[in-house]
């Protein structure tokens, strides 16, 4: 008979610590006396990043001391194991220094250069964007050449108070360091894995710029991508708007403005999903037309097209937003008042003219295939947004995600196009469709799928496709690596796509 362990199986080292070790919470909750052999750090500054790095340093181990101006006005607002006190008490010991004051208080500290002489400084401070672009030098640059008797390095300025204080498992994890002393940067990597963050070397205290424009960024891969799907959202709603309410009210005087908020909007969604979505698929197909050009790959594309390239899945990801919101929208139709009053009216209408069976059954195919190909193209765009996602896309391999990305997202270009046919039927061809002489949108839409579409079908004719495939594998029309592809079709498909 086999015996119960007495103890649990043990949890790897790591997942046994705590984040804030037990013994060092009080009964109020607050964190309470450090053992006296945990290294010690020291804070200047008493404001909230001050207070939430003191809080989660005394939780990962370490001895706290924070030095103040005023440490009795300050002092009930930290942790009872930190020890608050005058600046110049509070650096007199440790060798790491946080300095968590703002750039324009840094020569208010000179008065302690002395007792600072020979130790690290962590400066964790972030310009506004005023002043990156004033200072050319970075904060950490400017902090070490006020003190340089100490070893300055930059790090923390990434993490905010409020994930200082949550923890690591609450936000970014990744904390850039830089500093011109590899032991320092050291030093402080280790008190960074120590905190459950995890340090990224950027070596010397030239990156300190670069590391400070970081928390600056604001989405700068999505800024083109958004500029060019508000433009396409403003032009198609422009075009809408002058068809579906404009023209009525102005040669039939009818107010159809009522139309503004739901219908033209819902218009103008999948026009602007749909012409995004070839727009992620034509960079690839004028990359190719130009390798086809050149007659090799070793030449560089065009900024513009290169641009693009990078932005396909910021695009794509738009296209897929825009495709989810005309779905709810579409939902929301039936719920209108004025859907209902239309229905009421045109039930009026068959009573009046003694119709008692209202059914077309072309109608009812079109708008059942319509539907149909519709949920298909957006259900194909959600596995294309999935995948995209970093913790996704890193769990394929290559070709599995160039097959989702590359051929599904075709499959999903070609439903769409398939869904706005169906909803186009036999409407480009109607005269009284053409309101102020414009074209119903459908058919502006059409134009960029529909070169894409027929390009890429160019590309699989045989003749092409090998050429293609032969300048992927490094051939060259002038050049002097030629070889000709492996007769196995399969290994001479693994050539990398753009
Ligand atoms: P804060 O709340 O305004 O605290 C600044 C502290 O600087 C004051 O509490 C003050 O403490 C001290 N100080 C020292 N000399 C000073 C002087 N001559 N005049 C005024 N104050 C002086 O600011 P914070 O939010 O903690 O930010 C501190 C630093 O951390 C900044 O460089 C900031 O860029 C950086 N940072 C903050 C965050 C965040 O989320 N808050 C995130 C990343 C980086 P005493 O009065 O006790 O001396």
């Amino acid at each position: 008979m086999s015996h119960q362990p007495a103890v649990a199986t043990k949890m790897p080292e790591e997942m046994d610590k705590p984040l804030i070790s037990l013994h060092l919470v009080d009964s109020d909750s607050s964190l309470a006396k450090v053992p006296d052999e945990a290294p010690k750090v020291g804070i200047l500054g008493s404001g909230d990043f001050a207070r939430s790095l003191a809080t989660r340093l005394v939780g990962s181990g370490f001895k706290v001391v924070v030095g103040s101006r005023n440490p009795k006005r300050t002092a009930g607002l930290f942790p009872s194991a930190a020890q608050v006190t005058f600046q110049e008490e509070a650096v007199s010991s440790p060798e790491v220094i946080f300095v968590a004051v703002f750039r324009e208080h840094y020569s208010s500290l000179c008065s302690l250069s002395d007792q600072l002489a020979g130790k690290i400084l962590v400066d964790v401070s972030n310009p506004t964007e005023q002043e990156h672009l004033q200072h050319r030098e970075s904060n950490a640059e400017y902090l070490a050449s006020l003190f340089p008797t100490c070893t300055v390095v930059k790090a923390f300025n990434v993490i905010s108070a409020w994930t200082l204080q949550a923890g690591p498992r609450d936000g970014n994890r990744q904390v850039p360091i830089c500093g011109d002393q590899p032991e320092a940067r050291r030093a402080v990597s280790e008190m960074a894995l120590a905190m459950g963050f995890m340090p990224v070397d950027m070596g010397s205290l030239a990156s300190a710029r670069e590391v400070e424009a970081m928390p600056l960024r604001l989405l700068p891969a999505w800024k083109v991508p958004t500029l060019l799907a508000l433009g396409l959202f403003v032009c198609f709603y422009a075009y809408n708007f002058v068809r579906d309410v404009l023209q009525p009210y102005v040669q039939e005087s009818q107010n159809k403005f009522f139309k503004l908020p739901v219908s033209v909007v819902n218009t103008t969604l999948p026009c602007v999903a749909y012409v995004l979505l070839s727009l992620v698929y034509l960079p690839g197909v004028l990359a190719a037309a130009l390798q086809l050009r050149r007659g090799t790959k070793y030449q560089r594309f065009p900024d513009w097209l290169d641009h693009w390239l990078q932005h396909r899945k910021q695009i794509g990801l738009l296209s897929f937003f825009c495709a989810a919101l005309h779905a709810l929208y579409s939902f929301c139709l039936p719920l209108r008042r004025a859907h209902r009053y239309d229905l009421v009216n045109l039930a009026v209408k068959q009573v009046l003219a003694n119709k008692s069976h209202l059914w077309v059954e072309e109608e009812v195919w079109r708008m059942e295939i319509y539907l149909s190909l519709g949920v298909l193209a957006l259900g194909t765009l959600s596995l294309l947004a999935v995948t995209s996602l970093p913790s996704i896309a890193n769990s394929l391999n290559w070709r599995e995600f160039s097959f989702v990305q590359s051929s599904l997202g075709f499959v999903a270009l070609v439903l769409s196009t398939l869904h706005t046919l169906t909803y186009g039927w036999t409407r480009a061809f109607e005269e009284s469709r053409y309101k102020f002489y414009l074209p119903p949108t459908f058919t502006l839409t059409l134009l960029v799928p529909c070169v894409v579409i027929l390009a890429k079908a160019l590309f699989l004719l045989p003749c092409i496709s090998r050429r293609l495939a032969r300048i992927r594998r490094g051939w060259e029309r002038d050049g002097t690596i030629k070889f000709t592809l492996p007769t196995d079709h399969a290994l001479a498909e693994k050539t990398s796509h753009v």
